[in-house]
């Protein structure tokens, strides 16, 4: 699941042309909600870009729900208003896998393996272990084969 919060973020994030995205933490609210835990957080967008933004987004709440069973929701802050309380999130970079990991190049995959890897982003690199999936280039196990991530891209 963590891995899959990743790739959502920095899918978010290259959809919203690069601007800082962070799931909800400590530092950006402490108040307690419903949702909390799935709470996207849109650094750097204008007001006038914030319903084109919604509505360009829609479809990964959809995907989320149907795939994860769990209700997105995005918050989307102003310019002036990161500047103001979170100018931190523009020079830090995110942790994650997907931060730290550059794809590699992997040849030729058996046709046995499957799926799509959150951590290395190459498809068919899966194999099923266990309840999961382990990825034959990376060694990144993961709970789903990462198929429904793969098609945001
Ligand atoms: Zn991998």
């Amino acid at each position: 699941m963590v891995a899959e919060r990743d790739a959502i973020r920095d899918y978010v994030s290259r959809v919203t042309g690069g601007r800082p995205v962070r799931w909800l933490d400590a530092r950006i609210s402490k108040g307690d909600f419903d949702g909390r835990d799935w709470t996207l957080e849109i650094f750097d967008v204008p007001h006038r870009e914030h319903r084109a933004l919604h509505s360009r987004l829609w479809p990964l709440n959809r995907r989320v729900w149907q795939e994860l069973h769990q209700s997105l929701t995005l918050v989307f802050h102003t310019p002036e208003e990161t500047t103001r309380l979170y100018v931190w999130v523009r020079q830090e970079r995110p942790s994650g896998l997907l931060d730290s990991v550059s794809p590699r190049t992997f040849v030729s995959p058996p046709g046995s393996l499957t799926g799509f890897c959150l951590r290395c982003h190459q498809q068919r690199t899966l194999r099923s272990e266990g309840a999961g999936h382990r990825c034959a280039s990376c060694g990144n196990e993961q709970q789903t084969n990462g198929l429904w991530v793969a098609s945001l891209q």
